[in-house]
């Protein structure tokens, strides 16, 4: 061993240390959280500064320098750590008896000890004595926990952030919908493969345009206007004008029609705006198809249905009335009543004045009757001057008064023609009504014609009433 000149200071204050009790007590000062001194031969004993018991709410007068006092504040675990080290430093001296102690404060919480020593040995080398510090680390160790439980909380956060991120991302690369991302400058900045299908321009090319390139030339200022105004107030819209229908123009010049809803998105570099872009053109064709096919189907069946001089319905829309409403009386056991009438002498009308005041009068009888009629009640031309009623839930006497309507209200309707004074028609009526022996409808249709012809010949301008034989007076069957 070198000995330097210095070494006289150790040699004194080893004495210092021997002799006066001082230096023994600024050790304890300086050690901040504890100084221990233990006799391995007797290791039941230990003594322990007041700083050691402070540290876990002891006072000096509450503890006894004993290691079993001491080692029952101690966590078992981290006590047997303690007596490992101390075997080792003992066996070996580089081996350091230095380990972290989690002992029970007084209050019940943990206090943290940091606990190293160094063993005092005879002149053979065995340990005889322990010298350590304490250093109360309690306050470092809850940091570390709190520190641990953050980057914990951090991990988390960073996670489903991602997993966020992620599913964004795959919501608009996988939308069935093209879907284009525009800065405040109108430059598309993300595009999903949608788009570049439906626009025809690869990512790249798309990357590189403004929105406005992709209107048609006709719309492109009009809708770069529009796209400003969309910035300053960023929410989300359907941009579908009032045509419902909004043009777009693809790489190959093609026009096609689509509906885009925008919705803002705050990013990093400013306000963006996605839009979600849907072709409609196929779907608007179809609606336009559909749409048509409609108006024909209705022009159709109201050809079909309708007598297209008088807007009446006629013949064969009125047999199919008639029959369901036969069966429905049959069935239900309800009365139903038929008023047929014929305009009287119009073939000498037709001589004097022509068809097309003939055909005024047609109209004009079509009206008056419509007018006379109730909810219900079916009126059609039944064919030339002929026309018929249906009266579901009416017996014979009912028919006969609406028949006189009728037939009052025509015979006081007037024609105009030229130069001549106001002209008139009549109309002679046969009613019948469905009786129990009929199978179907044409039977009460066929006496209603028998008892117009009776009016005809009776003088035309009345009504003849087709009473029930004594056969089928009984009622309705
Ligand atoms: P009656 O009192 O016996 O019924 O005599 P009528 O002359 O009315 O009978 P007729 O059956 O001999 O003649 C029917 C006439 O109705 C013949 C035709 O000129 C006329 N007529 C039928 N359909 C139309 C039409 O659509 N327009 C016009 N203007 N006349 C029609
Ligand atoms: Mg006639
Ligand atoms: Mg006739």
């Amino acid at each position: 061993m070198i000995v330097r000149d210095s070494d006289y200071l150790k040699l004194e204050l080893t004495k210092l240390f021997a002799e006066n009790g001082e230096g023994l007590a600024f050790l304890q000062q300086v050690t901040l959280d504890g100084l221990w001194y233990w006799d391995l031969d007797q290791p039941d004993n230990r003594w322990m500064s007041p700083k050691c018991w402070a540290a876990l709410g002891y006072g000096l007068d509450e503890a006894d320098h004993l290691s079993e006092e001491w080692q029952a504040h101690v966590f078992p675990e981290d006590l047997e750590l303690s007596a490992a080290n101390l075997e080792q430093h003992r066996a070996d001296p580089l081996c350091p008896y230095d380990q972290v102690l989690r002992c029970k404060h007084r209050n019940g919480s943990t206090v943290w000890i940091h606990s190293h020593g160094v063993a005092i040995r005879d002149e053979q080398g065995h340990a005889t004595r322990m010298l350590g510090l304490h250093h109360n680390i309690t306050h470092i160790k809850q940091l570390e926990q709190r520190h641990k439980k953050n980057l914990h909380i951090i991990d988390e956060l960073y996670a489903s952030t991602k997993v966020a991120l992620e599913e964004a991302e795959a919501l608009f690369t996988s939308s069935p919908d093209a879907k284009l991302q525009v800065d405040q400058d109108g430059f598309i900045v993300r595009g999903n493969p949608e788009a570049v299908h439906l626009f025809g321009y690869s990512e790249a090319e798309l990357l590189d345009m403004n929105i406005d390139l992709l209107v048609p030339e006709a719309y492109r200022e009009a809708h770069a206007k529009g796209r400003s105004s969309i910035q300053l107030d960023p929410r989300a819209r359907a941009m579908t004008g009032a045509s419902r229908v909004i043009q777009a123009c693809t790489k190959s010049r093609q026009t096609i029609q689509i509906e885009i809803r925008l919705n803002s998105l705050q990013t990093r570099y400013g306000s963006h705006v996605v839009a979600t872009i849907r072709d409609v053109t196929e779907y608007n064709l179809m609606v336009t198809s559909l749409q048509q096919t409609r108006a024909e189907n209705k022009c159709l069946t109201i050809d079909a249905t309708t007598d297209p001089l008088t807007g009446l319905y006629n013949r064969r829309y009125f047999k199919k009335q008639a029959n369901k409403e036969f069966a429905n009386s049959w069935r239900y056991n309800n009365e139903l009543s038929l008023i047929l009438f014929d305009i009287d002498n119009f073939k000498q009308f037709n001589d004097l004045y022509g068809h097309v005041v003939g055909d005024q009068v047609l109209q004009q009888i079509g009206h008056s009757a419509t007018d006379i009629i109730r909810n219900g009640d079916t009126l059609a031309r039944f064919g030339g001057e002929e026309f018929v009623v249906l009266l579901p839930m009416t017996g014979l006497h009912a028919a006969q008064a609406l028949a006189e309507r009728i037939r009052q209200d025509i015979s006081d309707l007037r024609v105009a023609v030229a130069d001549r004074p106001l002209l008139g028609v009549t109309i002679s009526a046969g009613i019948s009504a469905r009786e129990s022996q009929d199978k179907n409808v044409q039977k009460v249709i066929e006496r209603a014609d028998a008892a117009m012809y009776q009016a005809k010949a009776l003088g035309r301008n009345r009504i003849v009433v087709s009473e029930p034989d004594a056969q089928s007076n009984s009622g309705l069957g």
